[in-house]
């Protein structure tokens, strides 16, 4: 596989985005909030994500450190992204796969990242 265009979206489909991954680069997390959200990641600029609808039904949730902002419809509750900004200083996305339409999550090879011990 390599980079390609999704569309994704919330469960409502009030948030609604394309972007850009490489789902080779899939991962999933142990981290705690990855536990209980079950979520399978991958990563891309922000750059490379269009709201096609939605933006202003997002709301946020931070905790611990607060780097991150995990992005979730204020409607549906569903967590479709997480934002951040990368070590080399650009602004990231990480897109829950779980909400790509046409993406078999099961046909996937995440590997596994250790979010628990950081
Ligand atoms: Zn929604």
């Amino acid at each position: 596989m390599s980079t390609q265009t999704y569309t994704g979206s919330c469960h409502c489909r009030a948030v609604a985005f394309t972007v850009d991954l490489d789902l080779d680069q899939a991962l999933r997390c142990n981290c705690s909030i990855c536990t209980k959200l079950g979520a399978v990641w991958a990563f891309a600029p922000k750059a490379r994500m269009t709201f096609t609808s939605g933006a202003d039904a997002l709301d946020d949730y931070q905790f611990g450190q607060k780097r991150l902002h995990h992005r979730f419809c204020r409607h549906c509750g569903i967590e479709s992204f997480a934002e951040g900004v990368a070590p080399d200083g650009t602004p990231t996305v990480g897109i829950n796969l779980r909400c790509l339409d046409g993406v078999e999550i099961e046909k996937l090879t995440p590997r596994l990242h250790d979010g628990r011990s950081l």
